[in-house]
C-alpha cells in the first residue's frame, strides 16, 4: 500500500474493513452553467457561477481548475501524435470572480488545468462562489468531442471545472493527455444550452423546458417516449430538413437539470434524426429511463439504438450488476468517440451490427463504473474499464449465446495480451494507469482485472459474488473507491480473506500459463500434476478422454491456489483406462497451450 494511501486508512476516511472511514469526505460543486454554440465560427462560449464547498479538514488556499479540451492546444503534452485537425487554441477565460472579487486569470498559461491562488483561503466547512465567463473552439477533428460533422457538434468537457480534492492525494494535478480518462467531483447541475433554430440539443440530464424549444407536435412526441415501450421517430430526417421540429426564434435556450453526477456533456445536429423509447429500470418503484437516440443518415445500426439501449438498460439493470439504471436518461448519439458520458454514449457507426451493439453495450455498462461508482479512471482505469469488458461479457452471452460471446472475448480481449510476451505486457494491475502506455495502458484497464472478476465469481460462485458487489457497490455509490477499498469490501462480505488473491491479481508481473508436470497412476487413482508457470490464480478444466472414447470434465476454480501458487494436484477417481487429459482455461487463454497436454 502507498505511503499516501497507508495515511488515509491511519486518518480514518477509508476504513480497513471495505467501509468508507468514519471521516470519509468529498468536495461539492453546485454548477449553473449558461453554454452557447455557434455553428458559424464553431465557438463555444460559456458563463457559470459553482458554489463550492469545502468539506474536507484542510484549509484551501488555492484552487486547481481543469479544463481537458486544452489537451488540443499545440503545446499540450499528449500520448499520440495529433492531427492538424485536433489542434486549437484551447480556453479562454474572459472573467473569473470568487465572491463577487475579480481575479486576474491568464488561462492562456494553462494546460489541462491551472491553479487559481484565492484571496481568502477557504476553511473548512466553508463555501465560495466561483463565476466564470469562458470560451474555446471546437476541434475540427472529433474524437471524445468535437465537430461531427459541419453542423452537428459533440460538446463534452466544455466547461472549466474545480479538479477534485480528496482524503489521498490533495488535488488532482494530473494532466489530461488526451488517453487518460476522467476523474470528477459529485455535482449538482442546471445547463442551459443556447443554439440556433432548427438545431436540436440532447445532453446529460431531464430536459425542463421542451415546449419553449420543440413545436408543439415535437414536444408532444417526446413527452410520449417517456412512457412508451415503443421506439418511435420523435424527428426524422425529412421533418429535419423541412426546418419544422424547432421552434422558431433566431436562438433557442435548452434547459437541462442533473443532480449528484459526475460530469453533464451535450451534442447538437441541424439534420440529425431523433428516436426515443423507454424502458422500466425498477420493478419495484415502476421507474421508467427515457432512451433517445441521435444519428445521421447514412448509419445502420443507429436505427437500433433505442432499441439495444432498452435491452441493455433492462439486462444490466435486472441481472449484473442487478443494481437498477441509476438514471432518468440515455442518449446514444453518432459520432466518433465509442466514448460513455454520464446519460450519453458517442459511438462510431459500423455495418456490423452485432459489433456495434456490443461497443454499445460496454459504453452503457460504464453507468455503473466510473459513474454511479464514482471512479479515479485518471489512476486506476482498471477499476471502471475492467468492469465494463466483464458486465458486456455477460450481457454478449444472453444476446449472442455464450460460445459466440466466449469467442469474441477472447479475440477481442485476451489474444491480443496473452499472445505477446513483451515487459510492457504484464506489468501489475496496480500501476498507476498514468505511468503505463501503449499496450500495457489497455490490457491492464481492461482485459487483466476483467478475467480477475471471472475467475472471482467461479470460485465465489454467483450468490457470493453478487452479494459482495452488492456490497461495495452500496457503500462507495456517490463516492470515491480506490482499490483497497475494493478489496477489503469483497474481504468483508465474503467473510474471507482473499489477500492472496489480490496480491496475485494485481500485485504481480503474473500472466497464465499453466502445464501438466506429471499423471502419476495408482490402480484407478489417477494424481494429475499441474504447475502454474505464468503465476495467475486461474480456473482451468481438465479435460479427460478416456480409452473407450468417454469423456469426462473436472472443474477447478482459482481457490485451488490458494496455499500454493505455483503447483497444485488434481485427484482423478477414474472410471476407466484414461487416454488422454488435457488442461482448457476458456476464455482463460493459456500463453503456451502445447503444454497442456498428456496421454497414456
Ligand atoms: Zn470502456
Amino acid at each position: 500500500m502507498p505511503r499516501n494511501i497507508q495515511k488515509a486508512y491511519l486518518q480514518g476516511t477509508r476504513s480497513a474493513d471495505g467501509k468508507p472511514g468514519k471521516k470519509y469526505w468529498q468536495n461539492h460543486g453546485k454548477y449553473d452553467m449558461s453554454i452557447s454554440v455557434n455553428p458559424q465560427n464553431k465557438l463555444v462560449n460559456g458563463t457559470e457561477t459553482i458554489l463550492y464547498t469545502n468539506h474536507s479538514p484542510d484549509t484551501l488556499k488555492s484552487v486547481t481548475i481543469r479544463f481537458v479540451n486544452n489537451v488540443h492546444k499545440p503545446e499540450a503534452p499528449r500520448s499520440v501524435l495529433a492531427d492538424p485537425d485536433f489542434l486549437t487554441t484551447g480556453l479562454n477565460i474572459s472573467s473569473f470572480t470568487v465572491n463577487g472579487a475579480k481575479l486576474e486569470v491568464d488561462s492562456k498559461k494553462w494546460g489541462t488545468t491551472g491553479d487559481v491562488k484565492l484571496k481568502a483561503p477557504l476553511l473548512p466547512g466553508q463555501a465560495a462562489t466561483f463565476a466564470i465567463s469562458w470560451s474555446y473552439p471546437l476541434s475540427k477533428q472529433s474524437g471524445r468531442e468535437g465537430q461531427i460533422d459541419s453542423t452537428t457538434f459533440f460538446v463534452a468537457y466544455a466547461y472549466p471545472r474545480i479538479s477534485v480534492y480528496d482524503d489521498y492525494n490533495g488535488w488532482d494535478l494530473i494532466p489530461h493527455n488526451g488517453r487518460n480518462e476522467f476523474y470528477n467531483d459529485f455535482n449538482d447541475y442546471t445547463l442551459a444550452v443556447k443554439a440556433p433554430k432548427n438545431y436540436v440539443v440532447w445532453a446529460t440530464g431531464d430536459l425542463t423546458n421542451p415546449d419553449e424549444v420543440l413545436q408543439p407536435a415535437f414536444a408532444e412526441r417526446l413527452k410520449k417516449s417517456y412512457l412508451s415501450e415503443e421506439v418511435s421517430h420523435i424527428a426524422t430526417f425529412d421533418e429535419m430538413k423541412k426546418g419544422i421540429v424547432t421552434q422558431q426564434k433566431e436562438w433557442n435556450t435548452w434547459k437541462f437539470m442533473a443532480t449528484n453526477i459526475v460530469d453533464v456533456t451535450f451534442s447538437l445536429s441541424n439534420h440529425y434524426a431523433w428516436d426515443g423509447g423507454s424502458v422500466l429500470v425498477d420493478k419495484k418503484t415502476g421507474r421508467r429511463t427515457s432512451v433517445q437516440a441521435a444519428y445521421g443518415e447514412n448509419a445502420k445500426d443507429f436505427p437500433h439504438a433505442v432499441d439495444w439501449t432498452k435491452q441493455a438498460l433492462f439486462w444490466f439493470s435486472n441481472n449484473l450488476p442487478g443494481v437498477p439504471y441509476p438514471f432518468s436518461k440515455m442518449t446514444a448519439v453518432q459520432g466518433f468517440a465509442d466514448m460513455e458520458y454520464p446519460m450519453m454514449v458517442n459511438d462510431t457507426p459500423t455495418p456490423d451490427l452485432p459489433f456495434s451493439q456490443f461497443v454499445m453495450n460496454h459504453e452503457i455498462a460504464h453507468t455503473y463504473f466510473p459513474f454511479y461508482m464514482g471512479i479515479n479512471e485518471t489512476r486506476y482505469a482498471y477499476m471502471d474499464e475492467g468492469w465494463a469488458t466483464t458486465l458486456e461479457y455477460f450481457i454478449g452471452q444472453q444476446q449472442v449465446g455464450k460460445e459466440k460471446a466466449d469467442s469474441l472475448y477472447k479475440t477481442f480481449r485476451v489474444k491480443r495480451w496473452i499472445s505477446d510476451p513483451s515487459t510492457e505486457q504484464d506489468q501489475p494491475v496496480i500501476s498507476l494507469s498514468t505511468q503505463v502506455s501503449g499496450v500495457g495502458y489497455g490490457n491492464n484497464a481492461y482485459v487483466k482485472p476483467s478475467l480477475s472478476y471471472l475467475a472471482l465469481k467461479d470460485m465465489l460462485g454467483d450468490e457470493a459474488f453478487l452479494k459482495a458487489l452488492h456490497l461495495y457497490m452500496d457503500r462507495w455509490n456517490g463516492k470515491h473507491p480506490i482499490p483497497w477499498d475494493f478489496f477489503n469490501s469483497i474481504n468483508d462480505a465474503t467473510g474471507m480473506d482473499l489477500n492472496w488473491y489480490w496480491n496475485n491479481w494485481f500485485f504481480t508481473n503474473n500472466y497464465i500459463d499453466l502445464a501438466i508436470e506429471k499423471v502419476s497412476i495408482k490402480g484407478s487413482k489417477y494424481t494429475l500434476d499441474v504447475k502454474n508457470i505464468g503465476g495467475f490464480a486461474v480456473p482451468f478444466n481438465a479435460l479427460i478422454t478416456y480409452a473407450d472414447g468417454t469423456k469426462q470434465s473436472l472443474h477447478q476454480t482459482a481457490a485451488v491456489w490458494k496455499n500454493n501458487q505455483k503447483q497444485t494436484s488434481v485427484q482423478i477417481s477414474a472410471t476407466g483406462k484414461i487416454a488422454t487429459i488435457v488442461l482448457d482455461g476458456g476464455i482463460f487463454m493459456d500463453a503456451k497451450p502445447a503444454n497442456n497436454n498428456w496421454s497414456n
